[in-house]
């Protein structure tokens, strides 16, 4: 029965302008079960008309029929189907793959198998061919760590891993020893006589011919000479180990390439998935090395992310510790006309202002007065410097939205009378009492005794990052007379600011005394003095958002009032909006986050384009591969998709490592530099998809490429 049919094949190759014709006119039939040996000398045009043959070249003209079909006019796709299925090429050189084991080569062409056997069978198959030809004790030896004569029983047993109906051999035995040589023919001469597989053995070698049953002879690209065999010869001198294990019973016909089904998929994503990961194992350092450019890219994300997000949560609780849409009022210098007045050269704020702000403004909720201190407070043997030292009414505590979370609050009575109590934060009492409650405890502070009435809620950074509860509140006039020193004018004669409360009291022994009393009479005639002497700002609470213009319109309104301050003439007070200025840093913050987002995005680009980089080296580096892949069965789309899963596993296996290293960075920086993160999902799902992203479309090129390689000049590559 005729399985192969060339009628005038011709094939041409191009060197730049010339045509040169290496096979002119081959006619030939090769019956099914044919021990055939194509003999010429070098240069003739044996392996042209063998890769013909193989499907792994197009002839320029003529026609081939395997089994009956036109092959010259296949697709690519059926072409590698029917390399993969009906052919098995042994090559001169084994074209084994490099650093994988025997068992992993023979094994090989069942990856492109359309009957896609599972793991183990492929297994079983590739041991039992291995067997064959007798090395079933080398399964595990690498090519390099394996003599030329099992190399190519390598060979032989992965080009029959697929039942192959035809056996293509160029020049199996010149790259060996004579003793070996003809070992490898026996073995192919046994394959033709107990299974029936037709084989063609390309040689030079007049010896060869020997072993066959029809010697073709090639001259210049024709057919010179055909023979009926030389000599006929038995497999009686076979060495009996090599056939020791019965072969197949009868190599079943491969099944016709057109009826082929797809692969189960799954089953090919995790054999493609399992070839990825053996080709990066087998660069570990490379992949490890390409890998970082991702690394680094995902970590930088996660850490913005964590960081961005933990800032601007810490933020947020910022603003909403600030209380309800809190509005500071102080006083500023004034200049007019180009000339400032200095400080204090508006009026000051007043108690009396605050008082006519809560009366007359509508839209403020509440008003408290305040004056700013400083010093060391004491209790027993601990001292401490609170961040800041508060005199105020109780309505600062409604402003700031401060409940008070062990005893209570000091009234407008203490305020009244300048009692002497406080309220502490809760860092001026851990400082101070530890654990203990501090109620009822004494502390003095600047030296004055003031007994502790209530402990305040915890209140967090400030949108600034100073700590709140770092805080002493104690009523307004308590400070101002019995702490600072300073009494008001209009309560005082002048003996007792002199004698009591003056700063030469304070500071006792110094003398003389810093400022000379005022007298009675200058009390009366200086109306300034009989102010209440000036507070440093005025806290109000606006309640909503919505009401803060509205309030400052009022505010504005009113002070400018009481200040007779002319038209055109600019305010001698200030009025800050924390809500709108915390708002304002926290979108600062954001486009900041936003910003080093940008930059960490763009090293994953970079990192993507260098994974791009190294796939195309390795497409290059690994061309023989490709042409070997692409030899035994591999369709273009194969090699596509392989080269795609190596990228997107490089870059999966970077983004893990960087979501780790991400996560390690914001963890270290919550520990050291005590900035609050954030553990942000949505970016470690995004860095995920990102970096699967990165390797598709960076690696979709190069792996394009590959797929586009010609299989035999990819074969020839060096
Ligand atoms: P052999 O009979 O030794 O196997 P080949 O079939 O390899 O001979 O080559 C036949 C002729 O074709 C040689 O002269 C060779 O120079 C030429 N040839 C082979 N491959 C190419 C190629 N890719 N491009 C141009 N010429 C080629
Ligand atoms: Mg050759």
């Amino acid at each position: 029965m005729e399985l192969i049919r060339l009628e005038n094949l011709c094939k041409n190759y191009r060197r730049g302008d010339l045509e040169i014709p290496v096979l002119r006119g081959v006619s030939l039939t090769i019956q099914r079960g044919d021990l055939v040996a194509l003999v010429g000398s070098s240069g003739s045009g044996k392996s042209t008309l063998m890769n013909i043959l193989g499907c792994l070249d197009r002839p320029t003209s003529g026609s081939y029929k395997l089994e009956g079909n036109e092959i010259a006019t296949l697709s690519n796709d059926d072409r590698a189907t029917l390399r993969n299925a009906k052919i098995g090429f042994v090559f001169q050189n084994f074209n084994l793959l490099p650093r994988t084991s025997a068992l992993n080569n023979v094994r090989m062409p069942l990856d492109y198998s359309p009957t896609h056997p599972s793991d183990a069978e492929g297994r079983k198959q590739a041991t039992r061919m291995l067997e064959i030809v007798g090395l079933a004790d080398r399964m595990d030896h690498e090519p390099a760590a394996l003599s030329g004569g099992q190399q190519q029983r390598v060979a032989i047993a992965r080009s029959l891993i697929n039942r192959p109906e035809l056996l293509l051999a160029d020049e199996p035995t010149g790259n060996l020893d004579s003793r070996t040589a003809e070992e490898v023919l026996r073995m192919l001469q046994r394959l033709n006589q107990e299974e029936g597989l037709t084989v063609i053995i390309v040689t030079h070698d007049e010896a060869v011919a020997r072993h066959v049953k029809r010697v073709i002879r090639m001259k210049d690209g024709v057919i010179v000479e055909e023979t009926a065999p030389v000599s006929s010869t038995t497999p009686a001198g076979l060495n009996p180990s090599i056939i020791e294990q019965p072969a197949p019973d009868h190599l079943p016909l491969a099944p016709k390439f057109s009826a082929l089904g797809g692969f189960p998929r799954l089953k090919h994503a995790a054999r493609t998935t399992r070839m990825a990961f053996g080709a990066l194992r087998r660069n570990i350092m490379r992949s490890a090395l390409t890998c970082l450019g991702i690394i680094i890219g995902v970590a930088a994300v996660i850490a913005m992310m964590e960081i961005g997000g933990g800032s601007s949560h810490a933020i947020q609780q910022a603003i909403a510790s600030l209380g309800a849409s809190v509005i500071q009022i102080d006083s500023v210098d004034v200049s007019v006309a180009g000339v400032s007045t200095g400080h204090g050269g508006g009026l000051e704020m007043t108690i009396e202002d605050a008082e006519a702000l809560r009366r007359e403004c509508a839209a403020l909720q509440d008003v408290a007065p305040s004056v700013d201190s400083w010093g060391q407070v004491i209790a027993g043997n601990k001292n401490w410097k609170p961040g800041k030292v508060l005199g105020s009414t109780p309505d600062y505590l409604a402003v700031r939205n401060w409940p008070v979370v062990e005893g209570d609050s000091f009234t407008m009575d203490d305020v009244h009378s300048s009692s002497a109590v406080c309220l502490l934060g809760q860092t001026v009492a851990e400082k101070l009492f530890g654990v203990e409650s501090p109620v009822g405890k004494e502390i003095r502070l600047r030296g004055v005794a003031l007994k502790v009435v209530g402990l305040l809620a915890h209140k967090g950074a400030s949108v600034m990052g100073s700590d709140q509860d770092d805080f002493v509140l104690a009523p307004l006039t308590t400070l101002k007379y019995r702490v600072m020193g300073v009494r008001q004018a209009t309560q005082s004669s002048a003996s007792t600011i002199g004698s009591i409360y003056s700063p030469s009291q304070v500071y006792i022994g110094q003398q003389p005394p810093l400022f000379p009393p005022t007298s009675a009479s200058q009390a009366n005639n200086n109306p300034q003095t009989t102010r209440f002497a000036d507070l440093d700002d005025v806290w109000v609470a606006a309640g909503t958002p919505d009401n803060i213009p509205m309030a400052i319109k009022q505010i504005t309104e009113v002070l400018r009032d009481r200040h007779h301050i002319q038209p055109g003439h600019p305010d001698d007070f200030r009025i800050r909006d924390w809500t709108e200025m915390s708002q304002t840093f926290a979108s600062t913050s954001r486009v900041m986050t936003n910003l080093l987002l940008v930059v960490a995005l763009i090293s994953l680009v970079v990192g993507g384009v260098g994974i791009m980089n190294i796939m195309l080296v390795s497409v290059t580096e690994r061309t023989r591969e490709i042409g070997i892949r692409m030899a035994v069965g591999a369709r273009a789309r194969d090699i596509l998709r392989q080269f795609l899963v190596e990228s997107l596993v490089l870059c999966l296996a970077g983004g893990l490592a960087g979501i780790v290293l991400g996560r390690t960075i914001s963890i270290i920086v919550t520990q050291i530099l005590h900035w609050a993160t954030m553990t942000s999902l949505p970016a470690i799902i995004a860095a995920v998809a990102v970096s699967a992203s990165v390797g598709i479309i960076f690696g979709y090129y190069p792996a394009w490429k590959a797929s586009r390689l010609d299989p035999i000049q990819a074969l020839r590559y060096e």
